[in-house]
């Protein structure tokens, strides 16, 4: 009898009944026999509905209480899907974080797990329960409550099959599968039926919400397999998992975007060692992270512009700093633009294929799309973009790679 960790996404619990349907599907599981533990996020709309309320109070809310409002969401679907189970006749025990021991670091909305005790659900399943576990919270060492940044059931969901040591995570969502592209923005994405820890992991940090970033890198690490199925629609889904010879070895793999990012420029700060450090290190301290970077130093070698970009969430609070600081520097103008997106082509090919940026910029200038911002790595290229250009940009960058569905038109 084999440990089954299954999770739940909000948009496969945004009603009594869709948490009904879930019920029945967890008791057909348990009913072959095995030992069920589900994963549950907050019903659909929650979490974003919480976020609302702190808002109305404070443009920036303390993000200890913040971690105490949210992770309610929850509190609420573990207790109602447990006793949707229990009405079909299984019993069912919810947990939430402090139940389980599921420590984290202090970094509060996007805290990291550092330990889980699972006795208490190994107790649960040994006296024939399925254990319902709420996703996306931990809880400190000084008994703080924390949340592990948005999406964070993911991540909730696979570092539990590690320390169950159950054989895959099966994340169960509102699609069918990892796919070429957003499939609501475009319509002949293809389903890939593997894809390596490594491209999913540039496709979730480069956007692709279907899995928390730190659920891959956690995969990755500990070697877990992660299944993305639906949970409305029966198939095979996408396998999360090691690279291996039986993997598509297409150049470029995916596409995605990402339009929650803002653009923060400091015009004009005198170039000389330290500027860099005077405005990176208080962001760093602030635990803000910065994504791309660009300097631009003027003719003359005096100045530079230095752009970057950081999460909208963390924006507001990139702002002050960056104000306080490009002061001190002299800068003569700080400019933030939230209305920009990063669009990226992803996969392991490229590191064999030359000339994969220059067709990707070929065709967004040929859209009069102009690049704001570029960066790359081994197996990505990204530009930053006006926002109003993302779902074209998408759709042209899929056709022009070749990643629709066999039998579409190729541009
Ligand atoms: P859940 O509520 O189950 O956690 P999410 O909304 O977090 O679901 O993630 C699923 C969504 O991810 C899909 O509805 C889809 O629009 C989006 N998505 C973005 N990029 C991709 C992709 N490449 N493949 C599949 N889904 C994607
Ligand atoms: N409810 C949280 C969110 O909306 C966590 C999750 O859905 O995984 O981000
Ligand atoms: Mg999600």
């Amino acid at each position: 009898m084999g440990i089954v960790v299954q999770k739940y996404g909000g948009t496969s619990l945004g009603s009594l009944e869709k948490i009904k349907y879930v019920a029945n599907r967890v008791v057909d599981r348990y009913r072959l026999g095995d030992k069920v533990v589900v994963v549950v996020s907050a019903m659909a709309g929650q979490t974003d509905s919480l976020i609302d309320l702190a808002k109305d109070i404070t443009k920036s809310p303390d993000p200890r209480e913040m971690d105490v409002l949210v992770s309610t969401g929850e509190q609420v679907s573990v207790a109602l899907l447990a006793m949707a189970i229990k009405e079909l006749g299984v019993p069912a025990r919810s947990f939430l974080a402090h139940q389980i021991g599921l420590k984290t670091d202090s970094s509060h909305t996007k805290a990291r797990i550092l330990d889980i005790d699972v006795r208490l659900i190994n107790k649960a399943l040994d006296a024939g329960e399925i254990a319902v576990v709420a996703g996306f919270q931990g809880v400190t060492e000084d008994k703080d409550i924390t949340t592990l940044g948005r999406g964070g059931s993911d991540t909730s969901a696979v570092a539990l099959t590690s320390v169950l040591g159950a054989d895959i995570c099966e994340i169960y969502t509102d699609v069918d599968g990892v796919y070429t592209a957003d499939p609501s923005i475009c319509s002949n994405a293809r389903r890939l039926d593997k894809i390596s820890y490594d491209e999913m992991l540039e496709m979730a940090s480069l956007g692709a919400k279907v899995l928390q970033i730190r659920s891959v890198e956690f995969a990755k690490k500990y070697n877990v397999p992660v299944l993305v199925k639906s949970t409305f629609k029966e198939g095979t889904g996408t396998l999360v998992t090691k690279e291996d010879v039986t993997m598509e070895s297409a150049v470029v793999s995916g596409v995605t975007y990402d339009k929650n990012e803002a653009k923060i420029t400091l015009l004009g700060v005198p170039d000389r060692p330290g500027v860099a450090a005077t405005i990176f290190t208080p962001l760093a301290e602030e635990n803000i992270n910065v994504d791309m970077i660009i300097q631009n130093i003027s003719a003359d070698g005096k100045y530079a512009d230095l752009s970057f970009t950081v999460t909208m969430s963390d924006y507001e609070r990139a702002m002050a700093i960056v104000k306080k600081k490009g002061e001190l520097l002299g800068a003569s103008d700080i400019l933030g633009d939230i209305k920009i997106a990063k669009i990226s082509i992803i996969g392991a090919g490229m590191r064999s294929h030359a000339g994969i940026a220059a067709k990707m910029f070929g065709a967004l200038s040929k859209e009069g799309i102009n690049i704001q911002m570029i960066s790359t790595s081994e197996i990505k290229v990204s530009c930053v973009i006006d926002e109003k250009y993302i779902e074209l940009g998408t759709r042209v960058l899929h056709d022009v790679f070749n990643l629709g569905k066999q039998g579409d038109a190729i541009v």
